[in-house]
């Protein structure tokens, strides 16, 4: 096929599905870093007038508000939201049945504007209508919520219903089904009849799955096996019922009894990849019979750098949001209106943290900040391993502060641990190293704490962080990463210049290195970077320069999008 120059774009179309999109706090429907991701991407698309439509479902109650009591106990809430105030209804309806009944589906739309007048629209699937059985009403109410029966209808809800729904809408042209994460696998199924409805055929044919895998591309996102999707097979065959499809993947992933939806994903995709260069590594190892490339992670630019570095970069580089490689003259900002623009963010952080926690920091002391799940691989408690060491550092190299945030699932009990570990060690650091835990980490949590620290901590259980995007969000405003080096921080580092790596020289494969990879974090906190911090701004603040315009121009979804449209979405 030749493609006309200047249309080519236009002719492909995009279905990206994703069972959580985040966009903004005040439309709750994304727990962390998988929707920040799809919502980042989808701005990317309008701002490059990708034409794609996106899909996922509306959970009415969002994931959940977090609040945390005295000792750190996380209390978790529904979040409320006002749907018809954010969302547009739309009037089709389609079904799908599960148990034997049918379940109306209806859908709503927001559309997202790029800055150059491109727009997405996102589609969101609803249950909760007149008809349906009550069961069936709840399905569209919590994200990532109930039991795994609950889990396999919302996914059915929202590949096939959401196949359904594109249709019904008129988008008979997409050339493109892409599958973020295995959720959105039973996408594939709703292909296959409909191939199989073309050709009136009874049973499936090599040549419907090449149809489908042509039309198909999957991104896997955890390196972590019990993270990815599976149901037992009588589970599937009682709920969704009986399909030819389950013989087919049954074969092609040599287990009968269950429904693996990375496997089906992998099965009917023509196009795979993971989210870094180390994580399609990891991948193509974990799925060895399947061919997995790698496109890494980004953040989108204009959301996330801050109001004082947007000011910044408009004077210096105007026109960085239609093109971020642009970014990379950031170098030739002068330093120190770079630290001025850090100061604000720093005061504005500060300040909010007074208010909201009757916590007052000092601006001029170095600020850590830790803002991601807690959940037990990330390893919130690294830096309070030692709590002596602790203290004997802010003594002897300098005085710090640790901001925390980050929201436990509310079945992971060992992350809930690690909030009260955290809220524990704040007890006992006293003054000696200021602690704070930020409640209910979203994005507009996340947009004030990562730009008003001086100093992003990333301490995962390697080789378990597929990427990691919250540190892109600081390379972007000046600040640097201090992490260990998993997903993208192979990719971003260079020591010295962009941040630092916390290399605790471990036996490689080992399970836990947390005792060398604290000790090789309090050795750099104490001799690299606070020194250079207290007694050598000057180099500090390159470093921020160097963040900014090295990843910023690099680590962004603008970059990200290009490379899904040339290795996926194009071919
Ligand atoms: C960016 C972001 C994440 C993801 O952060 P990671 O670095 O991938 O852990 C999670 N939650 C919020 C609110 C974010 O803004």
């Amino acid at each position: 096929m030749t493609h006309q120059p200047g249309t080519a774009f236009h002719r492909t179309s995009v279905a990206y599905f994703s069972m959580e999109i985040g966009l903004q706090s005040d439309i709750p429907t994304y727990s962390g870093g998988l929707g920040i991701l799809a919502g980042d991407t989808i701005r990317a698309a309008a701002d490059m007038k990708v034409p794609m439509v996106a899909v996922t479902l509306l959970p009415r109650k969002g994931y959940f508000h977090q609040s945390l009591d005295a000792e750190g106990n996380q209390i978790e809430t529904p979040e409320s939201w006002s749907v018809s105030d954010r969302l547009k209804p739309l009037t089709p309806r389609v079904a799908v049945v599960i148990e034997k009944r049918e379940v109306k589906i209806r859908a709503w739309r927001y559309d997202v504007m790029g800055v150059t007048g491109g727009a997405v629209p996102v589609i969101y699937l609803d249950t909760d209508m007149a008809g349906n059985d009550k069961q069936d009403r709840e399905l569209t109410q919590y994200l990532y919520g109930g039991d795994s029966r609950y889990r396999l209808c919302q996914e059915y809800v929202l590949g096939v219903g959401g196949v359904r729904m594109l249709r019904a809408l008129g988008y008979d042209a997409i050339d493109r089904f892409h599958m973020n994460e295995g959720h959105a696998a039973f996408l594939v199924v709703e292909l296959l009849d409909e191939e199989m409805g073309r050709t009136r055929a009874r049973g499936i044919k090599p040549q419907h799955i090449q149809a489908v895998r042509n039309q198909c591309v999957f991104t896997t996102h955890t390196p972590v096996a019990a993270g990815h999707d599976k149901f037992g097979m009588d589970m599937v065959r009682k709920v969704i019922g009986k399909h030819k499809v389950w013989e087919v993947e049954s074969r092609l992933s040599h287990d009968e009894n269950t429904l693996n939806m990375t496997h089906l994903a992998l099965n009917f995709s023509n196009y795979v990849n993971g989210v870094s260069k180390q994580h399609g590594k990891v991948s193509q190892a974990m799925f060895d019979s399947y061919q997995i490339d790698a496109i890494t992670n980004g953040v989108h630019a204009a959301t996330w750098v801050a109001q004082p570095f947007q000011k910044l970069l408009d004077r210096y580089i105007p026109g960085w949001r239609q093109d971020n490689l642009s970014l990379r003259y950031g170098l030739s900002i002068p330093p120190q209106e770079v630290w001025d623009a850090h100061m604000k963010c720093k005061t504005k952080f500060i300040d909010y943290v007074a208010k909201t926690q009757k916590v007052k920091l000092d601006p001029r002391v170095f600020t850590i900040g830790f803002g991601r799940r807690a959940t037990a691989y990330k390893r919130a408690d690294l830096i309070l391993r030692d709590l002596d060491r602790l203290k004997k550092i802010a003594s002897t190299a300098g005085a710090f502060q640790i901001i925390y945030a980050g929201k436990a699932h509310p079945q992971d009990f060992p992350g809930k641990g690690l909030i009260k570990k955290v809220f524990e060690a704040t007890q006992e650091l006293g003054k000696k190293v200021r602690m704070v835990y930020l409640p209910n980490y979203d994005i507009d949590v996340a947009k004030i704490m990562i730009p008003g620290v001086d100093v992003w901590l990333n301490t995962p259980q390697l080789p378990h962080e597929a990427s990691g995007t919250s540190g892109m969000k600081a390379a972007l405003n000046g600040v640097p990463s201090l992490s260990v080096l998993d997903g993208w921080w192979i990719e971003g580092c260079v020591e010295n210049l962009t941040g630092w790596a916390i290399d605790g020289k471990a036996r490689k494969g080992a399970k836990d290195t947390s005792a060398q990879d604290a000790a090789a974090l309090y050795d750099k906190l104490q001799n690299v970077v606070l020194p250079m911090f207290y007694g050598d701004r000057e180099q500090y603040i390159r470093i921020m320069l160097m963040a900014l315009a090295l990843n910023g121009s690099f680590f962004n979804t603008q970059r990200m999008v290009q490379e899904y449209l040339l290795k996926a979405y194009l071919r």
